[in-house]
């Protein structure tokens, strides 16, 4: 038999079993006279202070009752702070307390089939640029504005949810009629988000990049419509910062797609399977090879060399570039430490290891590994480099400087500061674009700017060097104007450290045939 419910809380069943024995008890004295009898036996036995005994035995029971009732009151209280301090435990793992905005777990626990029947849209929001301020007002600044944005999305979106998934990643579910135009409101999120920021005094702009996705049309599933809202961000991420992007579904397979090359990339640097090639830099004056510069090859299969303008980008993308450039380096030092004395070294650094501070004390690290000598390397970098943070930029440079290490400004003239650079920066050498090189017959103007560039160089006293010549008339041109240094298909193409040594191998026979012959 299934008891009523009341009856099978605990506590009301035993009030009930104490008050039906209680009431038995009290009916059975009432029959017998039980206080009538006890009376009579009390005077009867007066000697035996029974009366005094029975006295102690009510007081005590009534100061049992208050010291219960006090117990029980504690007893409340400590479980209404326990029940307080588990609802602060709960807030704390389901919030982000920078912000006070749900994170990530909360979104997890989020009851989505609860609300299954209303029509939302996902934003995912990822800020751009959010590092640099961090960097430049330090983390105090960066908290200041992640609560702002914080404060911005609560204020326009007051129905919505938003959440803070963690570092600058944030998720905002809105409610849907068929008349939301959910681009529209993509992009107010991302003018409100764009708008200058207060922080500590300093005046700071972030981008945004956001991906958004509609429920249930996207996908039935909300945990799944959310994925689809982050690879619209994703998208939206890697085409260029400050975009709002709506899921389709190829997005799937370019996501897909990317994350295998990806992966394929990673396995190539691991395994050494990208190898630097060597391209000759040659005194123009002498003929001589000066040097060479180590230019990236994926080498990803027989007869299957796969150039850096494939690659290069993709490891910057990936986080992978440091590592990558390391590991080239590497190898690069140990081609070239077998080079006849003072041939040169020059390596390519990607704009994004300007900003690494680590950087010089990992070149440093290399160079000691090798046994490579600091002065014999060049490191050439490009001014998108510099542009983008200047002063981290200029202290690595200095760093690099000190150690011995020369400095190249690379693919010179075709960047929008390359002048203000040159007044910032002490570089040792300037390299002219090929661009430069290859139209001059064709275009007076080219011919003037290299001599301009020439002039330039010689002026403060920085060497320079021409790339992409391929004719003769290239070469007698820059002779002419007095460029120290030439390379390009004339004199070589970039090949591998065991054909480089072959070529150093036939220059160093004393028959050798005036250095032009590297070609
Ligand atoms: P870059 O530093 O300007 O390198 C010169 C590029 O011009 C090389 O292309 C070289 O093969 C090519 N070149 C040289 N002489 C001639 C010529 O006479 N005619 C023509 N048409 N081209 C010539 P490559 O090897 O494909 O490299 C492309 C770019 O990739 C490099 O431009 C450099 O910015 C980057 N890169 C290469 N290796 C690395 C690396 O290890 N790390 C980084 N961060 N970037 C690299
Ligand atoms: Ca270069
Ligand atoms: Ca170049």
């Amino acid at each position: 038999m299934q008891l009523p419910k009341f009856i099978q809380d605990k506590p009301v069943r035993e009030a009930l079993i104490l008050g039906l024995t209680g009431l038995c008890i009290w009916i059975v004295a009432i029959e017998i006279d039980l206080h009538e009898s006890i009376d009579k036996f009390l005077h009867a036995h007066e000697t035996w202070q029974l009366d005094e005994a029975f006295t102690a035995i009510n007081i005590i029971g009534i100061c049992s009752l208050i010291y219960a009732y006090r117990r029980i009151t504690d007893l409340k209280h400590e479980i209404a702070r326990r029940n307080q301090a588990e609802r602060n435990i709960d807030w704390l793992a389901h919030h982000d307390t920078l912000t006070l905005l749900p994170n990530r777990r909360a979104l997890e626990k989020r009851d989505h089939k609860a609300k299954a029947d209303t029509p939302s849209v996902i934003y995912c929001i990822d800020l751009d640029g959010f590092k640099n301020v961090n960097d430049l007002v330090g983390h105090q600044g960066g908290d200041l504005l992640l609560k702002e944005v914080a404060h911005r999305l609560k204020t326009m979106l007051p129905s919505a949810q938003a959440y803070r998934l963690g570092g600058d990643e944030f998720l905002v579910i809105a409610d849907r009629t068929p008349a939301t135009d959910c681009m529209r409101l993509g992009h107010r999120i991302l003018r409100l988000l764009s708008a200058p920021y207060d922080v500590g005094g300093m005046t700071s702009e972030i981008g945004a990049s956001i991906g958004f996705a509609l429920y249930p049309e996207d996908s039935a599933d909300f945990s799944d419509a959310i994925h689809c809202a982050d690879v619209a961000m994703y998208v939206a991420k890697k085409s260029g910062r400050n975009g709002v992007f709506g899921f389709e579904r190829i997005m799937e397979d370019r996501v897909l797609r990317r994350a295998e090359t990806e992966m394929a990339l990673k396995r190539a640097i691991r395994s050494d399977s990208i190898v630097p090639y060597y391209q000759p830099l040659i005194d123009l004056r002498t003929g001589d090879i000066r040097g060479f510069e180590a230019l990236a090859r994926w080498e990803a299969g027989p007869n299957h060399i796969i150039p850096p303008s494939d690659f290069i980008a993709l490891a910057e993308d990936a986080g992978l570039i440091v590592e990558l450039s390391e590991r080239l380096l590497k190898a690069a030092c140990r081609d070239a430490v077998n080079w006849p004395p003072e041939t040169i070294l020059a390596f390519n650094i990607s704009p994004l290891q300007l900003s690494d501070k680590q950087m010089p004390l990992r070149i440093m690290n290399v160079l000691l590994e090798t046994g490579f000598p600091a002065h014999r390397l060049e490191l050439e970098i490009t001014e998108t480099a510099l542009v983008r943070d200047m002063d981290s930029a200029g202290a690595i440079l200095g760093e690099l400087q000190a150690a011995g290490i020369k400095i190249a400004l690379d693919d010179f003239g075709t960047g929008y500061s390359s002048l203000s650079q040159l007044s910032k920066f002490r570089f040792d050498k300037i390299k002219i674009d090929r661009s430069f090189v290859t139209g001059f017959e064709t275009d007076k103007k080219r011919e003037d700017i290299v001599r301009a560039i020439l002039g330039l160089g010689q002026g403060l006293g920085i060497s320079t060097t021409a790339e992409g010549i391929e004719e003769n008339h290239q070469l007698d041109f820059l002779k002419s104007v007095g460029c120290d240094f030439g390379q390009g298909y004339l004199f070589g193409k970039p090949v591998s450290g065991e054909d480089t040594r072959r070529l150093l191998a036939r220059h160093a026979r004393p028959n050798k045939n005036a250095g032009t012959d590297a070609a």
